[in-house]
């Protein structure tokens, strides 16, 4: 692994009395593209919402290029460059596609201007004036992406990319995501589909009932059949 980005030690927390993740540890190296496996309420959300400030964790430690940031507000968590493409995207659906991006630009300056996620992502220019609420599935994905790379992120939390849409829109997203970890973007990736995940991924996780199961090598996970047909539901998967 690459020097560690993000670093996850031992981290539990709660919705009120219920204790979700157990001593969750997990590191990110940069520029690595890490995914975050497990069945649906393993507690794959929490883990990002403790690292983004959006729940606190009650105990345990995140660090952010070697500093703490345990407990900080989800503004702090994103001026470090930290950018969030959250499960069913989350947008503001009354504004235009231009009107979410413009929101999100922030100050930190770097490549990606909204002009530079138009020419990328064409059809995004085209609906620009469209509202958000108003788009497909597929266009609220990339609409999602865009806004978090407006912002010019270090490290991307996605979660569940795949989710609802046709495979060839999976492919397209997938596609972006592998040109933002070419550029040196750092990626924790959250997917049900663990086969499609482990495709891009360097490393995996396996989260189960709040608790790190297996770390490893991506591809040397890929070739666990037993533990994909575990995570993919029991679903067929040819060996
Ligand atoms: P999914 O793919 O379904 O989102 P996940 O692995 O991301 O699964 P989490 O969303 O982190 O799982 O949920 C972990 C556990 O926490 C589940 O048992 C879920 O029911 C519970 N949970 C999630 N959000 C809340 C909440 N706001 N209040 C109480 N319990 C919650």
């Amino acid at each position: 692994m690459s020097e560690p980005l993000l670093e996850i030690e031992r981290l539990n927390t709660y919705y009120g009395k219920s204790h979700i993740l157990h001593d969750v540890s997990l590191t990110v190296g940069k520029g690595e593209l890490v995914a975050l496996l497990g069945l649906n309420g393993a507690g794959k959300t929490t883990t990002m919402r403790s690292v983004l400030g959006l729940t606190r964790p009650r105990s345990g430690q995140v660090r952010f290029e070697g500093s703490s940031i345990t407990g900080w507000p989800p503004y702090r968590v994103a001026h470090l460059g930290v950018g969030y493409v959250p499960e069913g995207r989350r947008m503001f659906k009354d504004l235009t596609v231009l009107e979410n991006l413009q929101i999100a630009e922030t100050a930190r300056k770097g490549d990606w201007t909204i002009e530079r996620v138009f020419e990328r992502l064409p059809k995004l220019r085209e609906l620009r004036l469209r509202k958000s609420g108003r788009l497909s599935g597929g266009e609220q994905e990339m609409l999602a992406i865009a806004r978090a790379l407006v912002a010019n992120p270090t490290m991307m939390l996605v979660d569940e990319p795949s989710q609802g849409l046709a495979p060839l829109i999976v492919e397209e997203v997938y596609k972006i995501l592998e040109e933002m970890k070419a550029q040196g973007v750092s990626i924790l990736l959250v997917e049900q589909n663990a086969l499609l995940a482990l495709k891009v991924a360097d490393r995996a996780y396996v989260m189960d009932e709040g608790r790190i199961v297996y770390s490893g090598v991506a591809s040397e996970l890929e070739r666990d059949r037993d533990m994909i047909r575990t995570l993919m539901g029991l679903q067929e998967v040819a060996s």
